[in-house]
C-alpha cells in the first residue's frame, strides 16, 4: 500500500494538472469509470469470493460514510469518469442506499450509473432505487439449480433473485445483465441453460472466468475456464453473431442467438486480459484507492478525508493512484496470485 502522510500528499501543480487533463494515466488510459463499494459485508457466502470462517468485514466505523463517497465522486466526475458503479459486499445491505443512490444520481456528469447485486433484495429495493434514478443492475446468479445455488452461495435462496430479476423487469430496469462467474466441475454444465435464458427473455448472460483474488482458498488453475470454451460449447448448438464489438461498459464481448431478445457476453479478465483498455479505478469500502484488480497497491484516501484533507489534496491522491495504475496485470501463466484481498473486500 501507499501509505502517503499529509504533508506528503503530492500537489496538484506536480501532475500539471489542467482541467483538460482529466483522468489520464501514463499509458493513455482515460479513467472514467469509477466502481464503489460501500460495504465488505454481504447477505452471501459464496465460496470463490470469500471464506466462510476466516474473513473479517470492516468495522462500522472504517467504512466511507456516503457523504466522504459524494466527496469524492464529484471530483472524479469533475475529471471526467462518466461511468459509476455501485457495488460491495451487497450493497442493498448497507442502510440508507436508497438515499445515496437519490444523491448520486442527481450528480451531473455521470452517464452512466449502475449497481452490482446478488439480488436478494432486489424485490424490495427494485422500485425505490428506481425512483432513486438507477436505471440499471447486474445480478449475479452463478447457478440455475436451487441446490447448486445454495451450494456455491452458503445457503441463498435462488427463487429470491428470480423474484428479484423479475420485479427489476418490470418496474422498467433495461438493460438486465446477469452475470455467471464460471467454474469448471461446478457450473460448466449449466453453460447451455444460461444462453437459453436469452431465447426468452431480453437479459445480457455475461460469463466471467473465476478469478483468483483472495480471502479464499477455493481457486485452483484446473477450476478456471476460458470463457472461449464456453462459447465454443454454446455454438455447437446456436450460431452466435457478434454485436459490435464490446458492450457499453468495456470488456464483454456480446453476441445474439438470431432472433433471440437478449444477449449472451463473453468476460475474460484472465485467458485474454484487457488490460491496455482498462479505464477503471475502484473505491474500496474501507476508503483506499485500487487502480488494477490484482495488485494489493492501494492509496488511503480515508485518512486523508478523515483529517479534512481539502478538495485538491484529495484530487491530487486521486490522480497519484491514476499515475501509479500498472500497465497490466501482473499474474504469470498459472495465473496465481498472494491478493490479500476477497473481491467482497475490493468490490468487484
Ligand atoms: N454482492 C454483489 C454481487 O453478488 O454481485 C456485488 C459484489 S460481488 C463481490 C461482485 C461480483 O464479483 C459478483 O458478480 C461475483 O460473482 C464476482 N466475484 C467475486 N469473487 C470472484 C472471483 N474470485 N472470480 C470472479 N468473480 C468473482
Amino acid at each position: 500500500m501507499y501509505n502517503i502522510k499529509c504533508e506528503q500528499i503530492p500537489t496538484v501543480n506536480k501532475f500539471k494538472y489542467s482541467s483538460a487533463n482529466k483522468f489520464i494515466d501514463k499509458y493513455k488510459r482515460k479513467i472514467d469509470y469509477f466502481r464503489i463499494s460501500v460495504t465488505d459485508r454481504c447477505n452471501l457466502r459464496c465460496f470463490y469470493c470469500m471464506d466462510h470462517e476466516r474473513s473479517r468485514f470492516s468495522l462500522r466505523k472504517d467504512l466511507l460514510h456516503y457523504e466522504e463517497i459524494i466527496q469524492v465522486v464529484k471530483l472524479a466526475v469533475q475529471n471526467g469518469v462518466s461511468k459509476i458503479r455501485i457495488t460491495g459486499g451487497e450493497p442493498l445491505v448497507r442502510n440508507g442506499i436508497v438515499r445515496f443512490i437519490t444523491t448520486l444520481a442527481q450528480i451531473p456528469g455521470i452517464n452512466d450509473l449502475s449497481l452490482t447485486t446478488n439480488g436478494i433484495l432486489l424485490k424490495d429495493f427494485s422500485e425505490k432505487l428506481y425512483i432513486a434514478g438507477l436505471k440499471r443492475v447486474n445480478v449475479s446468479m452463478d447457478s440455475l439449480d436451487h441446490d447448486k445455488y445454495a451450494y456455491i452461495t452458503g445457503g441463498g435462496n435462488l427463487r429470491k433473485v428470480w423474484e428479484g430479476v423479475d420485479e427489476a423487469e418490470s418496474i422498467g430496469f433495461s438493460p438486465i445483465k446477469i452475470n455467471v462467474v464460471s467454474m469448471r466441475g461446478i457450473n460448466d454444465d449449466e453453460v447451455l441453460d444460461f444462453a437459453k435464458i436469452t431465447l426468452d427473455r431480453p437479459f445480457s448472460v455475461r460469463f466471467i472466468e473465476v478469478m483468483p483474488t483472495g480471502g479464499h482458498n477455493f481457486w485452483r488453475k484446473s477450476r478456471h475456464i476460458p470463457v472461449s470454451e464456453i462459447k465454443e460449447r454454446i455454438e455447437r448448438i446456436y450460431e452466435l453473431f457478434p454485436l459490435s464489438g464490446t458492450d457499453s461498459n468495456g470488456p464483454a464481448r456480446e453476441f445474439q442467438i438470431r432472433g433471440a431478445p437478449g444477449k449472451i457476453g463473453f468476460i475474460s479478465p484472465l485467458s485474454n486480459h484487457f488490460c491496455s483498455s482498462c479505464n477503471r479505478l475502484r473505491l474500496t469500502a474501507d476508503g483506499h484507492l485500487r487502480t488494477c484488480l490484482f495488485s494489493d497497491e492501494e492509496v488511503d484516501l480515508k485518512t486523508h478525508l478523515r483529517k479534512g484533507a481539502y478538495n485538491d489534496a484529495i484530487l491530487s491522491l486521486l490522480k497519484y493512484a491514476i499515475d501509479h495504475k500498472p500497465e497490466r496485470h501482473k499474474l504469470g501463466d498459472s495465473y496465481n496470485s498472494n491478493l490479500k484481498r476477497g473481491m467482497f473486500a475490493i468490490g468487484g
